[in-house]
């Protein structure tokens, strides 16, 4: 390993919408990393997600914008792949149960094949989020609940607005 590089930790998702769960990964990450840079997935096997591309990625970016080494990109591309733009990255993931484990256990080992190189690290989920992802706010905002405590104060009322109009399609 050479010590004077900079250490980046990629954190991936598709952010729909960012929740605090997330957020909390991320800022522990900008802690141990250099620099952090959260890339919003396009995902091509997730269909209809609630937000478009643009407005999760503009959601992140209010979202981390008090962390100077953390910043925002998107891929459309495998994340194995995109990880090659960086030297001395590791992906950095989120673990909230048995079976984020199995999934992202899997996930890892297609990723090794793809890029030998590349790591991912995982960092166990804060308690009082194991419970929270993004389907869940989706879900809870469908139905009006209460957004406090789940995803960033700022954000409420957009996503609010949002599940009005999801809600007719
Ligand atoms: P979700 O599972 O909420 O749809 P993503 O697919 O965007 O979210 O997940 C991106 C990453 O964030 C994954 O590594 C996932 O494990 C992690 N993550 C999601 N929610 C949480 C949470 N509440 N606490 C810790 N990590 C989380």
């Amino acid at each position: 390993m050479n010590g004077s590089k900079k250490r980046i930790a990629i954190c991936p998702g598709s952010f729909d919408p960012i929740t605090l769960g997330h957020l909390n990964i991320i800022r522990r990450s900008a802690q141990i990393f250099d620099e952090v840079v959260v890339c919003v997935m396009m995902n091509a096997t997730k269909t209809s997600p609630m937000f478009s591309i643009e407005e999760r990625v503009d959601m992140v970016r209010r979202a981390v914008v008090r962390y100077p080494n953390v910043h925002v990109e998107t891929a459309d591309i495998l994340l194995a792949e995109y990880a090659r733009r960086y030297e001395n990255a590791v992906i950095v993931k989120g673990l909230r149960a048995a079976s984020d484990f199995d999934y992202e256990f899997q996930m890892n080992l297609i990723n090794k094949k793809i890029n030998p190189e590349l790591e991912t690290m995982f960092l166990t989920a804060s308690e009082k989020y194991t419970f929270l992802s993004s389907s869940v706010v989706r879900e809870m905002a469908a139905y009006q609940a209460d957004l406090t405590g789940l995803v960033p104060s700022e954000l409420i009322p957009e996503i609010e607005e949002k599940a009005r109009t999801w809600r007719k399609n």
